[in-house]
């Protein structure tokens, strides 16, 4: 549910294909405080019309005509710091993974995503947060190998990682590795969105985490959940 007092968030999507631009486009509309303001077919236009209208959101697919999605978001990134990206594709393929994270993108979610899963992490995005899709997280992690310290004293670390946390913490991480947002965390526990935030703060901490993505990679990394 999104305040009355909570700004519209204007969306632009960059995708060639017409009917999944459509579909994006009225599914996306179907929520609350979501606008979708701009669309391209092409990263070549993408980049004209980001500059022109300024989005707060950028959906941006990697498979273009032309100039890909990682290019593209590079670009933007570089004139635009403050447009928010996300990454929209259909499948992980290692290299492509690794391309996209050195981009600048604020998040990378599979086209399979729910509608709604989808809304969220946009409006998520748009205050600051980082998402990535825990598929491509675990792809993200294959690729980079983990420090020596962390593999030399890994059973330690573990056990401290999950010691650290209560079990109510640990419940909140679990939803966090799943992608859910502050607000449904807080629906799930049956617990305020205040109290859902303090538990976050508490585990990025315990972590020693600057960020929900980072919790959620190193919860996966280290079997801590
Ligand atoms: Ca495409």
């Amino acid at each position: 549910m999104t305040s009355v007092l909570e700004k519209t968030v204007n969306v632009m999507i960059v995708e060639d294909y017409k009917l999944t631009r459509m579909g994006l486009k009225s599914s996306l509309e179907e929520f609350d405080g979501i606008s979708v303001t701009g669309e391209a077919e092409d990263a070549e236009k993408g980049l004209l019309v980001a500059e022109r209208l300024k989005p707060d959101v950028i959906l941006m697919d990697l498979g273009l005509p032309g100039m890909n999605g990682i290019e593209a978001t590079s670009r933007i990134k570089q004139t635009n710091p403050n447009i928010k990206i996300i990454i929209l594709t259909s499948h992980e393929r290692d290299e492509e993974v690794l391309a996209a994270l050195g981009s600048g993108a604020n998040a990378y979610c599979l086209k399979d995503i729910e509608p709604y899963a989808l809304a969220n992490v946009i409006r998520e995005v748009a205050k600051g947060a980082c998402w990535l899709d825990p598929v491509i997280a675990k792809v993200a992690l294959k690729l980079f190998p983990k420090p020596d310290n962390i593999r030399i004293s890994s059973h330690n670390q573990l056990q401290d990682g999950r010691g650290q946390l209560t079990e109510r913490e640990l419940e909140v991480l679990r939803l966090l590795v799943k992608g859910k947002s502050n607000t449904e965390i807080a629906k799930d526990l049956i617990v305020s969105v205040h109290t859902a935030k303090a538990h976050v703060c508490s585990i990025l901490q315990k972590l020693c985490v600057d960020d929900r993505v980072q919790a959620a990679v190193k919860a996966v990394r280290e079997n801590i959940i």
